[in-house]
């Protein structure tokens, strides 16, 4: 959590100083594992990262970084960056986001094939349903862990918005909870993981979106259609990442997705995905967004993330941070790997009460779930 301090000491600091860029980098090579300018997540407990990067190379080359032009050439080239604005002034309902986060945690714990999965997914047809969308249901089913016969039920639901429209954008979150709180000691659990940051959060900023779509994709303001995905077993686990059984892995709900879409030409299918976002670990309480290293070095995907980030700039939204930060592992990995999907995962994995029974609603911001859906709901209004 350090980091997080650090840089918002930082950040007024640099604002009254008036050197806004340098501002936004204030900790060059400080990602998870790193200190030398290298990130190796590889080996950690928390390991969904499998490769290592050079944070500081890259991060130098993004958004110009400290210049030798004096103070005032900078504000004649480049535009002030409006100052952050508190919850009531942000255009997206983060209260809201909030409120159907909290809502999903009232259910219990969700992972793939119980019960309470089975009220969530109820639950998120009504609402989108009644938001426009057409529902889509898309089962599959994947190993249990460790087992050479045994299968788990998996359910992708997929909401379109104007189907008839051949370009479109994915928007998608898993819906799954991890089964137990696996970063927990093992004496605590058997207590009830309920997934407030992981992933209710993804889940009510795109429950909130919804709303806005009908007006968002009218027939005069854009050509694309929107899908908003919930993916199933994102983490269907039960032990800690070092010690996995076999077919114990994250993701089967967005390899499904992705090996279904490209297992039919665009022609047939009669639609392409011209972009995605993927949001994971968005809501937390002082939330920042390095730009995660996979969708930076994949160029298609790496062209989202700069629109984003982008956005966020324009908008003054200081959380999302023009750095490099680590190689995730998650649906977007396989979203791009079996559907060639690039999708743009929108994550901040450095979460104190990652995959342990506290990860509940008191951890997370209406203010921080406001902050991310205006970004990507302004992105996709601007979307050329
Ligand atoms: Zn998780």
């Amino acid at each position: 959590m350090k980091k997080k301090l650090l840089c918002f000491i930082l950040l007024p600091l640099g604002l009254l100083a008036g050197f806004l860029l340098p501002a936004f980098m204030p900790f060059s090579g400080t990602a998870p594992g790193s200190g030398n300018g290298f990130s190796t997540w590889s080996t950690s407990e928390n390991s969904r990262e499998a490769e290592t990067v050079r944070t500081d190379a890259v991060s130098g080359s993004l958004e110009g970084g400290p210049s030798e032009e004096s103070k005032e050439e900078r504000e004649v080239e480049k535009p002030a960056i409006p100052a952050e604005r508190p919850l009531e002034e942000i255009p997206f309902d983060g209260q809201l986001a909030h409120q159907y986060l909290t809502e999903l945690c009232a259910m219990g714990p969700r992972p793939s094939g119980s019960e309470g999965m089975k009220k969530q997914q109820e639950y998120l047809i009504r609402h989108f349903t009644q938001c426009g969308a057409e529902v889509q249901k898309q089962a599959f089913r994947f190993p249990y862990p460790g087992s050479p016969t045994q299968k788990v039920d998996g359910l992708n639901l997929i909401f379109r918005w104007r189907p008839e429209r051949k370009e479109r954008i994915l928007f998608c979150a898993h819906y799954d909870t991890l089964p137990i709180p696996t970063a927990d000691p093992i004496h605590m659990q058997n207590l009830p993981f309920v997934g407030a940051e992981d992933n209710a959060g993804g889940i009510g900023i795109l429950m909130v979106l919804a709303k806005e779509l009908p007006e968002i994709l009218a027939e005069e303001q854009t050509r694309y259609g929107v899908d908003i995905v919930m993916l199933d077993a994102e983490e269907f686990m039960f032990r800690p990442s070092r010690q996995l059984l076999p077919n114990e892995r994250f993701c089967w709900g967005s390899e499904y997705f992705g090996r279904v879409y490209a297992s039919q030409s665009p022609a047939k299918r009669g639609f392409t995905y011209t972009a995605g976002v993927l949001l994971d670990l968005v809501t937390q309480h002082d939330v920042l967004l390095m730009k995660e290293a996979f969708s930076f070095k994949n160029q298609r995907i790496r062209m989202i993330q700069s629109e984003i980030w982008n956005t966020a700039k324009q908008l003054g939204v200081r959380e999302f941070v023009p750095q490099i930060g680590t190689f995730i592992t998650d649906d977007h990995l396989y979203l791009y790997e079996f559907g060639k999907i690039p999708v743009v995962d929108i994550i901040d994995l450095d979460y104190e009460f990652w995959h342990t029974h506290e990860d509940t609603p008191d951890k997370c911001s209406p203010l921080s779930a406001a902050r991310v859906g205006w970004v990507v709901s302004e992105w996709l209004r601007n979307k050329k």
